[in-house]
């Protein structure tokens, strides 16, 4: 029965290794005094703006674009007339939903077949194409950065539906004399599916030149690419990015964690985490 002297020594010594183990325990600290993060109410659904989103198309109008008032509003969408529209509010880091559909009236092909495209602080395109059944070079169809990487697939819906894009973007930091401190990154999500995962940026998006730094501002517009084409946007907002603060008030320290009673002694080893 149990009282093997045998399995009594074994049961024994468990326990005390456990014991050891709850008396000597540590728990890491890295020192830093990190402030709560704010409070943010999400939308009704994952793709209507949080509480602290600035929305830039809702359906109704689009006051809070330059040139906006050249584009056509209708029947809830905005389609792109005579120019491109830029925001009038300039945003660095962020986060942006926008939702945009390709013509169903399907008209030329490659680059001529649905192209907008959104131009993150008007320097960085992220490619905006119906690339629905229409081939084009890879680093210029849908979810490309233009000229500078293709998406890692292609998550096109048909000409007519709605596709969604979250792009979050690190915008690229300079020192004063220009030179590029860190440069910028994009992550693509389309209708769900990662296109670019933290792609690090070459530069500003050209059909001319080649991808280079021209020094900016900490912030600048979202803008909107006219290329000729009835590409439909809705449900346009944005958050800017801000990291989580904090300051170091010590080094990295430990501190002993008190042993726990506990009638089960492998639970009292697993209660540390
Ligand atoms: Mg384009």
């Amino acid at each position: 029965m149990t009282d093997s002297p045998l399995l009594c020594r074994i049961l024994s010594i468990a326990l005390a290794l456990c014991t050891l183990s709850s008396a000597t325990a540590q728990e890491w600290k890295s020192g830093i005094e990190w402030q709560e993060p704010p409070l943010v109410t999400p939308g009704t659904t994952n793709d209507a703006p949080p509480s602290d989103a600035v929305v830039l198309f809702d359906g109704s109008s689009l006051e809070a674009w330059e040139n906006g008032e050249k584009w056509l509003v209708q029947d809830g969408v905005a389609i792109p007339r005579e120019t491109a529209i830029s925001t009038k509010q300039h945003f660095g880091d962020l986060q942006l939903h926008l939702e945009w559909s390709a013509p169903t009236e399907i008209r030329g092909e490659g680059q001529g077949r649905g192209n907008s495209g959104c131009y993150l602080m008007g320097q960085y395109e992220v490619q905006i194409l119906d690339s629905f059944e229409n081939k084009t070079y890879f680093d210029g169809q849908a979810g490309s950065i233009y000229k500078q990487t293709p998406p890692m697939a292609n998550a096109m819906r048909k000409p007519g539906e709605w596709n969604s894009y979250e792009i979050l973007f690190t915008a690229p930091r300079f020192r004063s004399n220009g030179d590029v401190v860190r440069p910028g990154f994009v992550t693509l999500i389309q209708n769900g599916i990662v296109m670019l995962n933290h792609f690090e940026l070459e530069g500003s998006t050209s059909y001319t030149e080649a991808a280079r730094y021209r020094p900016h501002a900490e912030t600048g517009p979202i803008q909107l690419q006219f290329h000729g084409d009835a590409v439909r946007f809705r449900n346009i907002w944005v958050r800017e990015l801000r990291p989580p603060a904090g300051r170091r008030v010590s080094p990295p320290f430990n501190i002993p964690v008190k042993p726990q009673p506990a009638a089960n002694p492998a639970a009292a080893a697993t209660s540390v985490d």
